[in-house]
């Protein structure tokens, strides 16, 4: 699974990255970077954010 930020929404905090319980968040310079192979759609980044930027992404 794996999550996304909405762009005009973050503020890169880079709270997410290290709330992820498996280091799946990475912080660039203008995104977060989701690495889906580790991500356990658990929720915790999306319930840590401060400005609700991040958002499950739906698989096909
Ligand atoms: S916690 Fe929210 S505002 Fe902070 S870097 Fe992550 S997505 Fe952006
Ligand atoms: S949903 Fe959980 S595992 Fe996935 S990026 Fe967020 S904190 Fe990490």
């Amino acid at each position: 699974m794996a999550v996304k930020a909405d762009r005009d929404k973050c503020i890169y905090c880079g709270g997410c990255t290290a709330v992820c319980p498996v280091n799946a968040l990475t912080l660039k310079e203008t995104r977060i970077e989701c690495d889906a192979s580790k991500c356990t759609d658990c929720g915790l980044c999306i319930k840590f954010c401060p400005v609700g930027a991040l958002s499950k992404v739906k698989k096909e």
